[in-house]
């Protein structure tokens, strides 16, 4: 029906997957066999990451192309400010539009020097998120342009008052979705969301859900991403270092808890980051509620491959 096909499943709600570009022949059979397990839930988009400092612009651009040429999936490319000229950027972004990209996730990236280290921007460049998403609007009004935010607010940043005015920034240029980071206490974003409100910031803030299959990497990475890692949720994890299976069953079980008490938030769109890996998050989708498209239903057919519908 209408509704599945613009994302919106027969539980109402909408979900987007964030997947990664795969370095090695492995990772891409990898990736694409999660493409195609979590297709037929149907979401609205799903979108692939920039390399830090551009290192993956083709392969990222090569990931994209193949969503768009063998899946009816809307595909969303990332792309960053970071170690590029305005010149090198605007021609990627053409490309994009070139290749019938309708989608961009507007970043300005991390430091080349490495998280933690202080933004220099190219002399070049565009030097924030907000100056990107000015320059794809204006070159290409027909792409859709995301961004990020923090329910936590960005590490670099001052105070809320910077944060939210560098939002309001990217949506007065164009921007009509913001993806979070991740974030484990849901009071943390609904109290953004009423900041963010507040400010005037009224497009759609889509809390970006990641399930945690490996809590020590997480933990990590968390920490330099500026997301806290409350003591009842590590405790969660709390000796299951070695055992794997345990550790699969709690993050689903953890997943589910946090994506539920959000719907009863009347949170109703999702994305998530599946680290290329489509187990954990069909299934916390299928406790949302979602089912793939039946197999003789256009909307099955349509997330299968050209090649596959005719044969
Ligand atoms: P911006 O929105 O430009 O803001 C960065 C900081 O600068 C903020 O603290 C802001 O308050 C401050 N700021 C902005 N303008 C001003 C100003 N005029 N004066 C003072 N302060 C200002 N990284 C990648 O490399 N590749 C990816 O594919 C990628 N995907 C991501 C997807 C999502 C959903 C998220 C949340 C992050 C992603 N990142 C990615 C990480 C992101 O690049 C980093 O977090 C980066 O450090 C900031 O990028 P931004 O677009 O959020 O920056």
């Amino acid at each position: 029906d209408r509704a599945s096909r613009n994302g919106v499943g027969a539980s109402g709600l909408k979900v987007s997957f964030e997947f990664f570009p795969p370095k090695t022949e492995a990772m891409e059979e990898t990736l694409w066999a999660s493409i195609e397990r979590l297709a037929p839930l149907s979401p609205s988009f799903v979108s692939v990451t920039y390399g830090a400092g551009g290192s993956t612009r083709e392969r990222t651009h090569a990931t994209v192309a193949r969503i768009l040429q063998e899946t009816s999936l809307k595909p969303a490319a990332h792309l960053t400010c970071v170690g590029a000229s305005k010149a090198e950027i605007d021609a990627v972004v053409d490309g994009y539009a070139e290749t019938g990209v309708r989608h961009i996730v507007a970043l300005r990236g991390d430091p080349i020097t490495g998280l933690g280290t202080v933004y220099q921007p190219h002399p070049d460049g565009y030097a924030q998120a907000s100056d990107l998403v000015t320059a794809i609007r204006r070159r290409h009004p027909e792409i859709e342009v995301s961004v990020s935010a923090y329910a936590e607010r960005h590490p670099e940043s001052r105070d809320w008052q910077t944060e939210l005015d560098n939002l309001k920034r990217k949506v007065d240029a164009g921007a009509t979705r913001a993806i979070t980071q991740f974030f484990f206490d849901n009071d943390l974003y609904s109290a953004f969301l009423d900041r963010a409100a507040a400010a005037g910031i009224n497009i759609p803030i889509v809390p970006g859900i990641v399930p945690v299959i490996n809590f020590t990497q997480t933990a990590k990475f968390a920490e330099k991403a500026g997301a806290s890692v409350p003591a009842w949720f590590a405790a969660r994890f709390e000796g299951l270092e070695d055992d794997a299976s345990t550790r699969q069953l709690v993050a689903a079980a953890v997943c589910a808890e946090q994506v539920f008490d959000l719907v009863d938030r009347g949170v109703n769109e999702f994305h998530f980051y599946t680290m290329n890996r489509a187990d954990l998050v069909y299934a916390i989708c299928h406790l949302l509620g979602m089912r793939p498209a039946k197999a003789d239903g256009v909307e099955a057919l349509s997330a299968l491959s050209p090649r596959e519908r005719v044969g």
